[in-house]
């Protein structure tokens, strides 16, 4: 078999339906065996500023967008995070991608109050990152005590009437349904009922591996996220969160001058593409 794909496909951005903000590429307060980001220097002050956030907002058509997502490394680190919060409410509904350590009742309650002063009817979602349903496999990839944290904060999440989905890198490739199962028993365990909505489990990626892609593949039809959105780093616009560390995928400096063609020739597109997308993006779940 060979190891490459035959050659680069262009895929156009539909419609600019929902928005990654990188709030800090470096920032977080874990170091996870399995994160997709190179950690070179965690103590850049990398954050992205409200003026860019702002105007970047400023350029968009409001009326297509569905989800502002607020990633990292960790985005709730960023000083100005819930200023930044409550700007993007007023665009969209907002999905905070986290590892929930800053999360407690004290901050589930400010969030919910957050949410409900919008004017907008926007809502405040949380895709908490939590590998395995055992403490010992997860905190063995994320870290020790980071399974309790992540259980702490979904506990003060739900007290708060927040529905947390539960972001899940399939490390040991379990059959997903086990899998599903498995956290719904432990969710149960501390009075968290969940369905599958609940859920949204992501392969491993490896950034070195290029897989085939076969030639009857109609990318128009895939679930790509470079076909309905963009990211915004301090750097300027990016195909996905993926690559926003590869220049490969830089298509503009803001939302007011930016590609909507894309060449999605890297190793983690490949991977992306033959597990029909939707990383970072809970639409599939
Ligand atoms: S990784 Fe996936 S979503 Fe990102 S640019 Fe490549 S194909 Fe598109």
């Amino acid at each position: 078999m060979s190891n490459a794909i035959i050659k680069a496909p262009c895929v156009n951005l539909s419609n600019l339906e929902e928005i990654y903000i990188e709030m800090t590429a470096h920032n977080c307060n874990l170091s996870c065996k399995h994160c997709y980001i190179d950690f070179k220097d965690k103590k850049i002050k990398d954050y992205i500023p409200i003026e860019k956030v702002k105007q970047n907002l400023s350029l968009i058509d409001k009326n297509k967008l569905q989800y502002i997502h607020l990633t990292g490394a960790e985005p709730m680190l960023h000083p100005d995070f819930n200023h930044i919060l409550r700007l993007c409410l007023k665009y969209s509904s907002v999905v905070i991608h986290t590892n929930a350590h800053n999360i407690n009742d004290k901050k589930a309650r400010f969030l919910r109050k957050v949410e409900e002063e919008n004017n907008f009817g926007n809502e405040i979602i949380f895709m908490i990152s939590i590998d395995h349903f055992i403490e010992k496999e997860n905190d063995a990839l994320r870290g020790r005590g980071s399974f309790r944290k992540a259980l702490h904060a979904m506990q003060s999440l739900i007290k708060y009437d927040f529905n947390p989905i539960m972001s899940i890198v399939n490390h040991f490739d379990i059959d997903e349904t086990e899998l599903k199962e498995k956290f719904k028993a432990l969710c149960s365990s501390f009075g968290f009922e969940t369905t599958d909505i609940n859920f949204k489990i992501i392969p491993l990626l490896d950034k070195n591996k290029m897989v085939e892609i076969s030639k009857e593949t109609n990318f128009d039809n895939l679930n790509l996220e470079c076909l309905n959105s963009r990211t915004l780093t301090i750097n300027g616009i990016f195909l996905c969160p993926l690559l926003s560390f590869d220049n490969r995928g830089k298509c503009g400096s803001d939302f007011g001058d930016f590609s909507k063609k894309s060449y999605v020739e890297t190793p983690f597109c490949s991977q992306c593409i033959s597990h029909n997308g939707f990383l970072f993006s809970f639409k599939n779940i």
